[in-house]
């Protein structure tokens, strides 16, 4: 089941869809879809420029990156492949060359 959102004009609960729009029957104001689908837009992983990250892109990581329990780093530069997003202060999987499975922060790497 979908659920409306309240209408923007007059927070109204009783809205409902119109094609590509939602429709307030109480004081008649129409908006698009896709500016309410914001649940979406919060799921979205950047990198540090900005740049919209998704599964399966590649990245390079922009800092020194120490790996904890280990004396491994991840150096500036490192290519990485075929990414995972996932949710989490880490949002990154991912596999890196000698070093093995691994997750990143988005904050520091930048998409290749
Ligand atoms: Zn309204």
């Amino acid at each position: 089941m979908t659920t409306t959102p309240k209408c923007p004009g007059c927070s109204s609960e009783y809205t409902y869809e119109d094609g590509d729009n939602y429709v307030c029957p109480e004081c008649a104001h129409e908006w698009p879809m896709l500016a309410a689908t914001s649940a979406e837009a919060d799921s979205i992983v950047r990198d540090a420029f900005g740049n919209e990250l998704k599964d399966g892109d590649s990245v390079t990581v922009i800092k020194d990156l120490k790996i904890k329990g280990s004396s491994l780093v991840v150096k500036v530069g490192t290519k990485v492949r075929n990414i995972r997003i996932v949710s989490g202060d880490h949002d990154i999987d991912c596999k890196i060359d000698g070093i093995g499975a691994m997750q990143l922060k988005s904050g520091f790497v930048k998409k290749a």
